[in-house]
């Protein structure tokens, strides 16, 4: 009888071809020798080591932009870039941000509606890591309603002129390009800004108990003077951040399962370590039936995440769809990672142990890229046609 993996209860890799398992297996390499190793000490700190340095490495490995074609991205498949996110967040939900903002929102923005000048000029270095960008929407008074946002970009001549302020942006202060929203006159458009350009400013924010692994900034933008060209031609209005925010949603469809793999597979073997009454927690039928949840949870998120991904190859993926995704997966994973923690006892609260830092990134992950009662809302138009946003 042939054994089975207990972190495949299902067989799901049996559904993957062996270049994707060897896309899997590149990452999960790389992470468990460069990063793996340093990520809790990042954590407790509240720093990443050498942010450029590694994304230097990330983009050596064709992970930045990796599902898109040409200017020097790797043009994968979606389910290698899902299988990618997976790995990356297995090690921490800030890895896979930084790899996530650079490459679904940063770098698609770029690619879907810049112009080709923005291409050629900024792809190529953001693909090798050389060059790091942000995507700023969220404002301090406008999060889940971003058509309300205060950021403004007035004509003056030929130039335009950015003021405003944006909040919560993930890789702001590390960054060299920002893809900034703002309201024109003419809708919502999005702005290539330089980040040494006169006026643009990121100060970190501080005092963060998730996603410390991960730099977190506001943007400040003070009469930002940039050229006609600055601005993406090729979308007005709020599709244009929202198709890129579908993007990045579907790469956490399959992250936030890493996070839950790691915290699943650290309670599993504690479980089979720890013995308390004399025999290990893993003999208790109450910890079985945790254990059962989790691994449950976590195979059905993962044949939806790989479903999606196939429909996303297949370019039949819908926004509603995306939801479904992110809204099952996040609030599972942390589901997971939460009674991973308590199979851990008062170890459970211990950065020696991966599952405390993966709840608290997920608090995250839960909030940003819409949250869950955006998605709930966007599930609930799907299923009657009635909106309930306001
Ligand atoms: C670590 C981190 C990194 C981030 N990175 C980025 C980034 O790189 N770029 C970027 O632009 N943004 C980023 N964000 C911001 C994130 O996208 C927003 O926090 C998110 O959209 C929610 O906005 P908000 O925090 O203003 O909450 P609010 O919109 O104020 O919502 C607060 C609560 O009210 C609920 N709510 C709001 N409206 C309704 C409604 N109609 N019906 C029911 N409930 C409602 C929300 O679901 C939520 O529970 C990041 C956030 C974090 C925490």
């Amino acid at each position: 009888m042939a054994t089975t993996d207990p972190m495949d209860l299902a067989g799901i890799d049996d559904l993957l071809s062996d270049e994707e398992k060897a896309v899997r297996a590149t990452v999960r390499t790389f992470l468990d020798k460069t990063v793996e190793p340093h990520v809790a000490d990042w954590f407790e700190r509240g720093e990443l080591d050498d942010p450029r340095g590694l994304t230097k490495q990330l983009g050596s490995l064709g992970l930045l932009g990796m599902h898109l074609e040409g200017y020097g991205c790797a043009g994968m498949s979606a389910v290698d870039y899902g299988l990618a996110c997976l790995e990356l967040e297995a090690t921490d939900s800030g890895i896979r941000s930084l790899v996530s903002v650079q490459g679904s929102l940063a770098m698609f923005a770029i690619w879907r509606f810049g112009s080709e000048e923005h291409k050629r000029q900024w792809l190529p270095r953001m693909a090798a890591g050389e060059a790091i960008g942000c995507f700023g929407l969220t404002e301090p008074d406008h999060g889940s309603d971003p058509g309300s946002m205060r950021t403004r970009a007035k004509r003056d001549g030929d130039d335009w002129v950015l003021d405003g302020r944006k909040m919560w942006i993930t890789n702001g202060s590390i960054s060299d390009v920002a893809v900034v929203w703002a309201q024109t006159d003419d809708g919502i458009r999005g702005f290539v800004v330089p980040t040494d350009t006169a006026g643009f400013s990121a100060p970190e924010i501080k005092h963060k108990l998730s996603l410390r692994a991960s730099v977190t900034s506001e943007l400040v933008l003070d009469s930002v003077r940039l050229p006609a060209d600055a601005v993406l031609p090729d979308v007005r209005g709020l599709k244009g951040p929202l198709s890129c925010l579908s993007e990045a949603r579907y790469g956490i469809v399959w992250g936030a399962l890493g996070a839950a793999r790691s915290s699943l597979d650290s309670a599993r073997r504690y479980a089979i370590e720890r013995t308390q009454f004399g025999r290990p927690l893993a003999g208790f039928q109450l910890t079985q039936a945790k254990l059962a949840d989790m691994a449950l949870e976590l195979v059905k998120g993962q044949l939806l995440a790989l479903h999606l991904g196939r429909r996303k190859d297949a370019g039949t993926i819908t926004p509603a769809q995306v939801s479904l995704g992110k809204l099952n997966n996040v609030r599972e994973a942390i589901d997971i990672c939460r009674t991973a923690r308590t199979i851990l006892g008062a170890n459970g609260i211990s950065l020696e142990y991966p599952v405390i830092r993966h709840m608290n990134n997920l608090e995250s992950v839960l909030t940003y890229e819409g949250t869950v009662e955006m998605h709930t809302l966007v599930v609930g138009q799907a299923l009657t046609g009635e909106q309930a946003f306001r």
